[in-house]
C-alpha cells in the first residue's frame, strides 16, 4: 500500500489567527503532498517496503538499500513529521495548558511549564536553517525520559530511537507568509494551538 497524505483534522482556517489559511493550504496541499509522493516514488523499486509504516522506515534507516536511504530520510521524514504535526495542533484557546500525566511529567522534568516553554522556544529559535524542535520520549533511559531536541531538515527523532510527543516545524514555509523573518513571533503563537490532549494520549501510550 502506498503512503497517503492524511486530510487535515480541521479546516484550513481553523488555526487562525495563529497560523493563517494560505499557509495551511500551501503547507498541506503542496509541501506535505510532495513529500508523500516523493516517498512513494523512491520505494517503487522496493515495493516490499510498503509493508512497513513510514515511522518504521525512519527507525530502520540504516537497514534500507543505499540508493533510497537519503530519499526516505528526507521525504519519509517530511511525510511522517507533517502527518504528526497536523495531529498535535488544534484551534486556539487562551491559557492553553497541558493537563493529565504529561503536565506532571513536564513539571517533573523541566521544573515548570514556563521553563519548558522557554527551553523549547530556545531550541526552535536556534535551529540553523530548516528543521524542527521536538519534545521526545527517549526510551533508552529507564524512566522514559522527556527531552527537548532539534533536528535539521527532515531528519527524524524516530531515526534516533526517540518518540516525538510535540514538534514545531521551523522551515520558512511553515511561517513566512504571515511572520516573514520573525520566527520568535511564530514560536510564541504556537502555544495557543498545541493539542495537549493528543500529546497526553501519545505520552500515556509510549512512556
Ligand atoms: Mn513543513
Amino acid at each position: 500500500m502506498k503512503y497517503t497524505t492524511p486530510l487535515l483534522p480541521y479546516a484550513y482556517n481553523a488555526l487562525e489567527p495563529y497560523i493563517d489559511q494560505a499557509t495551511m493550504e500551501i503547507h498541506h496541499d503542496k509541501h506535505h503532498v510532495a513529500y508523500t509522493s516523493k516517498l512513494n516514488a523512491a520505494l517503487e523499486a522496493h515495493p516490499d517496503l510498503f509493508n512497513k509504516s513510514a515511522e518504521e522506515l525512519l527507525a530502520g534507516l540504516e537497514t534500507l538499500p543505499a540508493e533510497i536511504k537519503l530519499a526516505v530520510q528526507n521525504n519519509g521524514g517530511g511525510h511522517v513529521h507533517h502527518s504528526f504535526f497536523w495531529e498535535i495542533l488544534r484551534p486556539g484557546t487562551e491559557n492553553n495548558l497541558p493537563a493529565g500525566e504529561i503536565a506532571k511529567a513536564i513539571n517533573d522534568t523541566f521544573g515548570s511549564f514556563e521553563k519548558f516553554q522557554e527551553e523549547f522556544a530556545n531550541a526552535a529559535s536556534t535551529v540553523f536553517g530548516s528543521g524542527w524542535a521536538w519534545l521526545v520520549i527517549d526510551p533508552s533511559t529507564d524512566s522514559g525520559e522527556l527531552k527537548i531536541t532539534k533536528t535539521s531538515n527532515q531528519d527524524s527523532p524516530y531515526s534516533l530511537g526517540q518518540i516525538p510527543l510535540l514538534g514545531l516545524d521551523v522551515w520558512e514555509h511553515a511561517y513566512y507568509l504571515k511572520y516573514q523573518n520573525r520566527r520568535p513571533e511564530y514560536i510564541e503563537n504556537f502555544w495557543p494551538i498545541v493539542n495537549w490532549d493528543k500529546i497526553n494520549e501519545l505520552y500515556l501510550k509510549n512512556k
